[in-house]
């Protein structure tokens, strides 16, 4: 009775193991294997069969092997029965067998991860795309209708007569803001549409820090009275990223620092830094962030500032999709940003990068 329980039970775990998505191998204590699962065939290029009797070392590095005991979740590269590389997620158990220690391998090939989070990434970005059509749509009917009022209005002053040239002026301006902020909307969303993927490649955090300054600080200086401090790391490492992504995202949180302490003049205060070492973070990590000394942000709306067409700001001047867009830019690079305010007042948006992508 207990031999056919047994027996069942052995039938079950076989079968169960030749339906894992995952590539098993069994290894007896002299490292034969003795079981390998369909996907495991598939993996290393032969058929189960072809597989079973033949040394672990062949396919596995050999340092793997010599380990007794349990390995969580490690990336390395398994060889396939012509000899090619392939890199996968391994892990392994240790399974006793009467006397005998066993191993199980369990193995994900990481191509098909990285397939896996394309396909998941396209479809996030797809369903982001939705998301902001409809509300492009909805926040283009504002300022198209204030173009069509303005134009009718200008008609009828037109022909009554009635127009000076104060009131025209008036009526340029109404249509022209409007028409900005039209533009400015669609191109957002051809720039989010459109997109070609990340153009990654060596550079250095201080040069985009530069790159923005050199675009907006004329503008600061003449036209806003707001001066910029900067206070960047030297010898920070060289971080691979977008550079015009990246360069985007401190253009569009800069801008919100100038506005912030409109009419007053006031001071915006640039940093970079690396972040201290992080075993979730192997590679290294850089940060930077951009202070203002404007009113802050009130703390209910820390996160809301984030979504797509907030804002605060008067009709016509703002989007409210410049940190949407940073924050997207930022993700795309597995990076992270947030809102704070300062102890000494004003708000605090900072940018954490992985080192490498
Ligand atoms: P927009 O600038 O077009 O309003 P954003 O997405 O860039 O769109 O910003 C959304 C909102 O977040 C702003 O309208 C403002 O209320 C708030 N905000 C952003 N940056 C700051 C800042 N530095 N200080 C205070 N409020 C800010």
């Amino acid at each position: 009775m207990v031999e056919i329980r047994r027996d069942s039970a052995v039938r079950l775990v076989s079968d169960l193991m030749q339906r894992m998505a995952s590539a098993i191998l069994v290894l007896n204590t002299s490292g034969i294997i003795t079981f390998a699962n369909p996907v495991a065939a598939d993996l290393l290029g032969a058929s189960s069969d072809a597989l079973v009797s033949q040394p672990g070392k062949r396919f596995l590095p050999e340092a793997l092997l010599k380990l007794s005991g349990h390995l969580q979740q490690r990336e390395t590269a398994v060889h396939d029965i012509n000899g090619r590389a392939i890199p996968v997620s391994l892990s392994m158990t240790p399974i006793k067998n009467g006397s005998d220690n066993w191993k199980l391998i369990a193995m994900t090939n990481l191509a098909e991860v990285q397939r896996a989070n394309d396909a998941l990434y396209h479809t996030q970005r797809l369903a982001g795309v939705g998301t902001l059509t409809a509300s492009v749509a909805h926040e283009l009917t504002n300022p198209l209708s204030i173009i069509t009022a303005t134009c009718s209005n200008l008609i009828h002053e037109v022909d009554s007569d009635n127009l000076d040239a104060e009131m025209l002026l008036h009526y340029i301006h109404m249509i022209e803001q409007s028409a900005w902020r039209s533009a400015r909307i669609v191109e957002v969303l051809r720039h989010y549409t459109h997109d070609a993927g990340l153009q990654t490649a060596v550079t250095s955090l201080n040069m985009i820090i530069e790159d923005a300054l050199t675009l907006m600080k004329p503008q600061f200086v003449k036209e806003y009275n707001v001066s910029i401090h900067t206070d960047l790391a030297q010898d920070l490492p060289s971080i691979v990223c977008d550079h015009n992504r990246i360069t985007q995202v401190l253009i569009n949180l800069l801008g919100n620092a100038r506005d912030a302490m409109q009419p007053d003049a006031g001071a915006v205060h640039v940093k970079t830094w690396a972040m201290p070492p992080n075993q979730a973070q192997a590679g290294g990590q850089l940060a930077f962030s951009v202070r203002d000394e404007g009113p802050g942000i009130p703390p209910a709306l820390l996160e809301q500032i984030f979504e797509p067409f907030f804002t605060t700001k008067p009709s016509g001047t703002g989007t409210g999709l410049g940190l949407f867009i940073a924050r997207e830019l930022v993700e795309q690079h597995n990076g992270r940003i947030w809102a704070e305010n300062h102890p000494d007042g004003g708000a605090l948006f900072t940018v954490v990068l992985p080192q490498k992508q």
